[in-house]
C-alpha cells in the first residue's frame, strides 16, 4: 500500500491539486562533461554561465530551503551541472540536512569527481547517492561525455561510495537508438547481485540544443523486455507516490532496475518537484520556458519567501511530457543542465 502524501490544508497544492513535496537545488550550472543529450559542446547558450556572483552563496540556499520545507518540501536533490565542481559542498550539505522537515537529503553526480568526495559528504550527512553512466564500454564512454569523461573515474567513484556507506546508489543511465541501446544488458549485468539500482531513462527533448528527434527513444517497455528476456523481471510497487521511476526486481533475487518513461509513459499527474538554478530562479517543470527570480524574495527572510513561493505554487499548472505531441516544435525550454534534471 502506497502511503498517501500528508494532506495539511495550510500546504498548498497547484492548479492539478499536486502538494510541493522534493526540491531539486542547482548548486552550479557548469559541467566538466559536455554529454551530447544536456550540454552538448558549442551549442550551449550563452546567457546560461553564470559568474561566481550570480550564484546563490551556502546562506541563500538555506534561507529558501527553510522556506520551502514550510511549504511541504521534505526530499531534496543536489544537482548542478556537475555538483561536485562547487568548492566546500560538504559545508552546504551538512547546513541543509540539519533544516527541520528535511527528512530525504540526495544528491546527483556524474561521477567523476566523486572518489576524492564521497567521504565527506556522508560524514556531511547526504543519504543518497545517484551517479551517471551512460555506457561501460569505455571509448563510448568518452564520446558520450562530450570526450572528457573516463570510465575508471566513474567506476572509483561508485566504489568509494560504497566503501563512504552509500548502500543502494541510483544509476542513471539515458538509452539512445543507435548510441548505446546495446549496453543496457552490460549495466543491467554488471549491477546484478549489488545493491545497487540501473535505471534506464528515455532520451528526452530537455533544452533547445541536444537536437532531440522521436526516433531516437527507445521506449522503457522494450528495454525492460530485453532485459526480462536475458533475466527475467517482475513489477515492484513504488517506494512513494510519484516516484520517477518504475520499479523491477529480478524474480532470481538478484536485484532490481528502473525505468523512468517521460515520453512512453508521462508521469505529470503526481509530479510534486519544484526547481531552484543556481542563480536563484524557480522552475516548476523540467521543460519550462522560464523561471521565477527569487532571489530579492530571499533576501526579504524565510516568512515573505515561504508566502512568496506558495503563491507561485498554487497557479503552478505544468504538465509538458503529457502535453509534448501537441507542443510547438520551436518551443523555448530552459537548458537541462541550468536546472539540473
Ligand atoms: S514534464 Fe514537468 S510536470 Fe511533467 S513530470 Fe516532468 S517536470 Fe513534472
Amino acid at each position: 500500500m502506497i502511503d498517501p502524501l500528508p494532506a495539511t490544508p495550510a500546504l498548498p497544492r497547484d492548479l492539478l491539486g499536486r502538494p510541493l513535496h522534493d526540491l531539486r537545488i542547482s548548486v552550479i550550472e557548469t559541467c566538466n562533461y559536455r554529454c551530447p543529450y544536456c550540454m552538448p559542446e558549442g551549442l550551449t547558450p550563452d546567457e546560461t554561465a553564470l559568474d561566481r556572483a550570480s550564484r546563490l552563496g551556502f546562506d541563500e540556499i538555506e534561507t529558501a530551503v527553510r522556506a520551502f520545507a514550510r511549504l511541504g518540501v521534505s526530499k531534496l536533490r543536489l544537482t548542478g551541472g556537475e555538483p561536485l565542481l562547487r568548492r566546500h559542498l560538504p559545508d552546504l550539505v551538512a547546513r541543509l540536512a540539519a533544516v527541520p522537515g528535511i527528512e530525504d537529503l540526495a544528491l546527483t553526480t556524474n561521477g567523476s569527481l566523486l572518489a576524492g568526495q564521497a567521504h565527506a559528504l556522508r560524514q556531511a550527512g547526504l543519504q543518497r547517492l545517484t551517479v551517471s553512466l551512460d555506457a561501460l564500454d569505455p571509448a563510448m564512454f568518452r564520446s558520450l561525455s562530450g570526450g572528457r569523461g573516463n570510465l575508471d573515474d566513474v567506476l572509483a567513484g561508485i566504489a568509494a561510495a560504497e566503501a563512504a556507506g552509500f548502500r543502494s546508489i541510483k544509476v542513471n543511465c539515458v538509452i539512445q537508438r543507435g548510441l548505446n541501446e546495446d549496453q543496457v544488458l552490460a549495466i543491467a549485468g554488471h549491477f546484478r547481485g549489488t545493491p545497487h539500482v540501473p535505471r534506464f531513462i528515455e532520451y528526452m527533448d530537455v533544452g533547445n540544443c541536444n537536437g532531440w528527434r522521436r526516433e531516437g527513444v527507445v521506449p522503457s517497455a522494450e528495454l525492460r523486455d530485453r532485459i526480462h528476456a536475458r533475466w527475467p523481471l517482475r513489477s515492484l510497487t513504488p517506494t512513494y507516490r510519484g516516484e520517477v521511476a518504475t520499479r523491477h526486481g529480478y524474480e532470481d533475487g538478484a536485484g532490481e532496475v528502473g525505468f523512468v518513461s517521460s515520453v512512453s509513459d508521462p508521469f505529470c499527474g503526481d509530479c510534486h518537484r519544484a526547481r531552484l538554478s543556481a542563480d536563484g530562479q524557480l522552475f516548476t517543470c523540467l521543460f519550462a520556458a522560464r523561471g521565477q527570480p527569487l532571489r530579492e524574495h530571499i533576501g526579504h527572510g524565510e516568512d515573505a519567501l515561504a508566502e512568496h513561493l506558495a503563491g507561485l505554487w498554487r497557479v503552478r499548472a505544468d504538465r509538458y511530457s503529457e502535453q509534448r505531441a501537441s507542443a510547438p516544435a520551436d518551443r523555448k525550454k530552459i537548458e537541462m543542465f541550468y536546472i539540473g534534471g
